[in-house]
C-alpha cells in the first residue's frame, strides 16, 4: 500500500476556490446568481461574429507564444489612446485571462522567501499564486467604510482605505511585488492619486515591482482610473494586467494580457511559454477586433452607462432590504454591510441566503488570510439583467427584518 499523498506540499494548503463552491450552491438551489462575477447577457454581437468568421477563415492553428501581432498591436493602442502610456506591441503579453497573467508575472519574478504585498481582502489567487512561486504573502489592511445611514457614517471614512504607516512598515528588503488592484475586487475601491503615490514612492524606494491588476478599468463610477504605470518612473517597475472578459462581457473566452518593459515582458513570457504556450487563436483575432472597434466607437460608454444603471438598481434594492452599502467607485460588485442580521459569519449568511432566500453572494471572509477577522458582510454582483436583479430583490423580501427592525 501506498501511503504518499496524492498532493504536492505546494498545494496541501489550497481549497476549493469560493466561486465554485457558490454557484455550483446557487444551482443546486436554483438561486439567483449574485456570487461569481460574470455576466449573464450575451457579449457583443459584432465579436462573436468575428470569432467565428476567424474560425471559418481557419486561424484555427497556434498563435505565436506572445500573442497575435494584431492584438499586441490593439491592446498597445488601448493604453496609449486611453491613458496616454506609450507601450509598444513588443511590451504586451497575451495571456489565459488575467487568471494566467497574474500567475506567469509572479512566478516569473518571485524567488523563494520573496515577499509580495497584497491589500487585503485580496483577489482570491493572488494569495496562492505567490506561494506557488516560494513567496511569502504579506497583508495590508483596507478598512470598510461606514455604511450609508449608520449612525456613524458622518466621522468614518466614505470608502476602503489604509493605514499608510502599515504600508510604509510592510515594505522590507524581502520586498519583491506589490499587486495594486484598482479598481478593486472585492470593495470596488479605486485607488486615488495620492495612494498611488505613495505605493510608486514606495516601490522606488525599495526597489519592489508593482503588479497592477486593471481588469475593472472600463467599470469606474466615482473617481478616476489611474494606472500605476503612467506615474513618474513607474512605467520600468510596473507589471500591467487586464482581461478582455470583463471589458467585452465574455469571461469564458478567458483572453488577457500583460503590459511591460522589455526585461519585465522577457521574465513573463519565460513563465507564459512553459504554462499556455499560447492562447486560442480564433478568440484573440476577435478580440483584436473588438479592442479595435471600441477604440473609433460608443463602446466604453455604452457598457459604462449599462453597468452604472445597474449599479444604481442593486444598491437601492440592497438598501430597501436593510443592508449597508456604499455605493462602490468601481467594479460590478457591491459589499453590503450583514452585521443587521447578526450572524455567526458571512459563510453562514451567504449559504443561508442562497438555500433559503434563493439569492447567492460572495463571503468576503475568502478573500482574508484570516477569515475570522473579515468583517460582516457579503459581495454581490451586478453584471446581470436588469430582470435578474429585480428577481432578486422580489426574493430579498423574504429575508426576515433583522432583530433592529430598522429595514
Ligand atoms: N483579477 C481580478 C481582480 C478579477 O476579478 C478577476 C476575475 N473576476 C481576474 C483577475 C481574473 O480574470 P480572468 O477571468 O480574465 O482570468
Ligand atoms: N473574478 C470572478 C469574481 O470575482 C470569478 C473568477 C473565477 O471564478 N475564477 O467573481
Amino acid at each position: 500500500m501506498d501511503n504518499r499523498p496524492r498532493h504536492s506540499q505546494r498545494v496541501a494548503s489550497f481549497g476549493q476556490s469560493i466561486f465554485t463552491e457558490m454557484s455550483a450552491l446557487a444551482v443546486t438551489h436554483g438561486a439567483i446568481n449574485l456570487s461569481q462575477g460574470f455576466p449573464d447577457f450575451a457579449g457583443p454581437a459584432h465579436v462573436k461574429q468575428a470569432a467565428i468568421a476567424a474560425i471559418s477563415a481557419d486561424h484555427n492553428q497556434y498563435a505565436p507564444s506572445p500573442g497575435l501581432p494584431i492584438l499586441r498591436e490593439a491592446a498597445a493602442a488601448t493604453y496609449q489612446a486611453t491613458y496616454g502610456l506609450p507601450v509598444s506591441p513588443a511590451e504586451v503579453t497575451i495571456t489565459c485571462g488575467a487568471t494566467e497573467a497574474l500567475f506567469a508575472t509572479l512566478l516569473a519574478l518571485i524567488d523563494p522567501g520573496d515577499e509580495v504585498i497584497l491589500f487585503e481582502p485580496a483577489y482570491d489567487s493572488y494569495g496562492p499564486n505567490t506561494i506557488i512561486a516560494g513567496g511569502v504573502p504579506r497583508y495590508v489592511r483596507l478598512e470598510p467604510p461606514a455604511a450609508q445611514g449608520s449612525a456613524d457614517s458622518s466621522t468614518l471614512p466614505t470608502d476602503w482605505t489604509f493605514d499608510p504607516d502599515a504600508l510604509r512598515a510592510a515594505f522590507n528588503p524581502r520586498t519583491r511585488a506589490i499587486v495594486v488592484n484598482t479598481p478593486h475586487n472585492p470593495t470596488g475601491k479605486v485607488f486615488t492619486r495620492p495612494e498611488l503615490e505613495l505605493i510608486a514612492a514606495l516601490c522606488l524606494e525599495h526597489d519592489v515591482i508593482a503588479v497592477a491588476d486593471e481588469v475593472y478599468d472600463r467599470m469606474v463610477f466615482t473617481g478616476q482610473h489611474i494606472p500605476i504605470a503612467t506615474l513618474p518612473n513607474m512605467w520600468e517597475r510596473t507589471v500591467t494586467i487586464n482581461s478582455t472578459g470583463k471589458t467585452f462581457s465574455m469571461t469564458g473566452w478567458k483572453i488577457g494580457y500583460t503590459l511591460a518593459p522589455p526585461a519585465l515582458t522577457d521574465a513573463i513570457r519565460r513563465a507564459h511559454q512553459w504554462a499556455t504556450f499560447a492562447i486560442a487563436t480564433p478568440f484573440q483575432h476577435a478580440m483584436a477586433a473588438a479592442l479595435t472597434d471600441a477604440l473609433e466607437s460608443t463602446y466604453y460608454a455604452e457598457l459604462h452607462r449599462f453597468y452604472a444603471e445597474r449599479r444604481a438598481l442593486l444598491v437601492d434594492i440592497l438598501q430597501a432590504h436593510g443592508f449597508g452599502v456604499v455605493p462602490p467607485a468601481g467594479t460590478y460588485f457591491i459589499m453590503a454591510d450583514i452585521r443587521p442580521w447578526q450572524p455567526a459569519s458571512d459563510v453562514e449568511f451567504c449559504r443561508y441566503l442562497t438555500t433559503e432566500i434563493g439569492v447567492a453572494a460572495i463571503p468576503p471572509s475568502a478573500f482574508y488570510e484570516q477569515p475570522a477577522t473579515a468583517p460582516l458582510m457579503a459581495r454581490f454582483c451586478f453584471a446581470k439583467e436588469l430582470a435578474t436583479l429585480q428577481t432578486a430583490a422580489q426574493r430579498l423580501a423574504l429575508l426576515a427584518p433583522h432583530p433592529a427592525g430598522s429595514s
